[in-house]
């Protein structure tokens, strides 16, 4: 029986993977490389299942901790027991170590890959059934040279993307009012949403983001420190754009605190928040029982960790509003996968064959490889 199978042997990687830009946010920047981690989970009878952890050490945590809470921590919970055992094992995780919830993306990925594959079914059948072939794809704006952004402009408006994420709160209020006036006049069939990334001071973030909604972009994200909760929800009644929340709300136990806040109207959900696929399905059913709207964020990711945010959205039809999986196409230098992760006319593909449907290219693994470990 495919779920008897035990796993045998668990691989981590820590790499380092060039990219082709600077991006700025508002708390923090990344140029020249993004750190990730990447785990193999291999079964007795020889197939091997693969998860991405895409840590970023100012939002969730560092590329060492996810690679250590998966070395260290985890490895013991899961070497020797049985695939069918995924729920058992997450929830042991969940108890090893505190946070670190992207490693625990990157196991339940892996053992959803790794059932996925032996059992010849997509990752989104394990996960309930699929609502959608395709999700729109959504690309960032937030390099510090707006002549660079343009040419990335460019691109997008000829490969059929339709939606940008405006990234503000870096360089200046007037700055962030020039380039929505700049892209509502010169880019009017793209829609534009807008993300602060925490980068609005407390004292005057009501008036800028009240500023910023005239532009009437689909949405305002973030605005301030994540622990500013009750100011969220005094922003939110301030204007009349829905208010999104990102690093405010993390899993479904944020996502209780949130809902009785009042916190926003919507929720950026990553699996590097919730620390896995389920329990970002958690917080879309949760979002969506109080009406709040969500998204599929994402962390500065590989393909490997945007295959799985896309076999997740395609089994939650309550994220609704697309998805932000760019960066194996536009910002990374080489992704990691043994084929490209598939983008058409500004959609992400859904995969329709068994596990993740693409493994990562172990060649390029390699090239990029800072640390492994294999437990001995
Ligand atoms: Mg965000």
């Amino acid at each position: 029986m495919t779920v008897d199978q035990k796993i045998t042997q668990m691989n981590v990687w820590h790499l380092q993977l060039p990219v082709n830009a600077r991006r700025d946010h508002g708390i923090g920047s990344v140029e020249h490389v993004v750190d990730i981690v990447v785990v193999g989970l291999v079964a007795e009878g020889g197939e091997t299942g693969y998860g991405e952890a895409s840590s970023w050490s100012v939002f969730t945590g560092s590329a060492e901790a996810s690679f250590a809470a998966l070395d260290r921590y985890i490895r013991p919970l899961v070497v020797g027991r049985t695939i069918g055992e995924r729920a058992a094992i997450m929830k042991d995780a969940a108890y090893a170590v505190a946070h670190c919830t992207e490693a625990k993306a990157a196991l339940e990925t892996a053992l959803l890959d790794l059932q996925g594959r032996i059992a010849s079914m997509p990752v989104w059948a394990l996960l309930g059934g699929k609502c959608r072939e395709t999700i729109p794809l959504s690309c960032s704006i937030a390099d510090p040279d707006w002549e660079t952004d343009i040419k990335l402009m460019e691109r997008l408006r000829e490969d059929g993307v339709r939606i940008i994420k405006l990234k503000t709160g870096f360089k200046g209020h007037a700055y962030d009012m020039m380039r929505l006036d700049y892209l509502r006049t010169h880019y009017p069939e793209f829609q534009i949403r807008v993300d602060y990334n925490q980068g609005l001071h407390h004292d005057d973030a009501i008036k800028c983001v009240q500023e910023v909604a005239t532009f009437e972009p689909d949405f305002i994200e973030q605005p301030v420190k994540a622990h500013l909760r009750s100011l969220m929800a005094r922003i939110r009644d301030s204007i009349d754009v829905p208010l999104l929340a990102d690093e405010s709300i993390f899993g479904p136990e944020d996502m209780q605190t949130a809902i009785a806040m009042g916190l926003s109207d919507g929720v950026s959900i990553k699996i590097m928040k919730t620390g896995g696929l389920t329990r970002a399905q958690t917080v879309a059913r949760m979002a969506h029982s109080v009406g709040m709207s969500a998204y599929g964020g994402d962390m500065f990711e590989a393909g490997l960790a945007h295959l799985a945010g896309t076999h997740m959205i395609a089994a939650t039809p309550e994220i609704t509003l697309g998805c932000e999986f760019y960066q194996a196409s536009y910002f990374l230098v080489e992704d990691i996968l043994e084929s490209p992760f598939e983008v058409r006319d500004g959609q992400v593909i859904v995969p329709q064959t068994p596990g993740l449907g693409i493994k990562p290219d172990l060649d390029k693994v390699a090239k990029y490889t800072l640390s492994f470990s294999n437990g001995k």
